[in-house]
């Protein structure tokens, strides 16, 4: 898997850092989005996945299989 996000799109709703906070920060000032693993571990990859689906500004893409 391979995560990539899209910052200009991000409204910074935080709902991918409270599915998966060891793979989304935000930043302090804006909260936008930060990417702490782009290729996060096996046992992530149901919370990304459901971050992805759930991000109000679909910023977040994700890349199966890479
Ligand atoms: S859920 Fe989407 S809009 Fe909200 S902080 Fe994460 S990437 Fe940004």
């Amino acid at each position: 898997m391979k995560i990539a996000v899209d910052e200009e799109k991000c409204c910074g709703a935080g709902q991918c850092v409270l599915l998966a906070p060891e793979v989304f920060d935000q930043r302090d000032d804006d909260g936008v989005v930060i990417l702490l693993d782009e290729q996060p571990p096996e046992n992530l990859y149901g919370p990304v996945r459901e971050a992805a689906d759930v991000c109000p500004a679909a910023a977040i893409g994700v890349s199966e299989g890479a």
